[in-house]
């Protein structure tokens, strides 16, 4: 029996890998979706740290003593 394989018809395109999570990606960018959602969350979160730490909001006096006061870990 010499029978040969068909050739395939469509050739497989050179795998590329997410830059995020590293694994195989067969989106059109070469980035996951999901990937790139976390990378842009990540950047905006990091923005929006920079600026509350550039203007904390002021500190008030909580009613309840002792109460968790976010705006109080902001300070240096
Ligand atoms: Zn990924």
């Amino acid at each position: 029996m010499s029978e040969k394989k068909p050739e395939p018809l469509i050739r497989a395109e050179p795998q590329q890998k997410c830059p995020v999570c590293g694994h195989v990606s067969y989106s059109i960018g070469g980035i996951h979706p999901q990937c790139h959602s976390v990378m842009a969350d990540r950047k905006r979160r990091e923005l929006r740290a920079e600026e509350a730490r550039a203007n904390p909001p002021p500190v008030q006096a909580s009613k309840k003593p002792g109460a968790f006061n976010g705006a109080a870990r902001l300070r240096p």
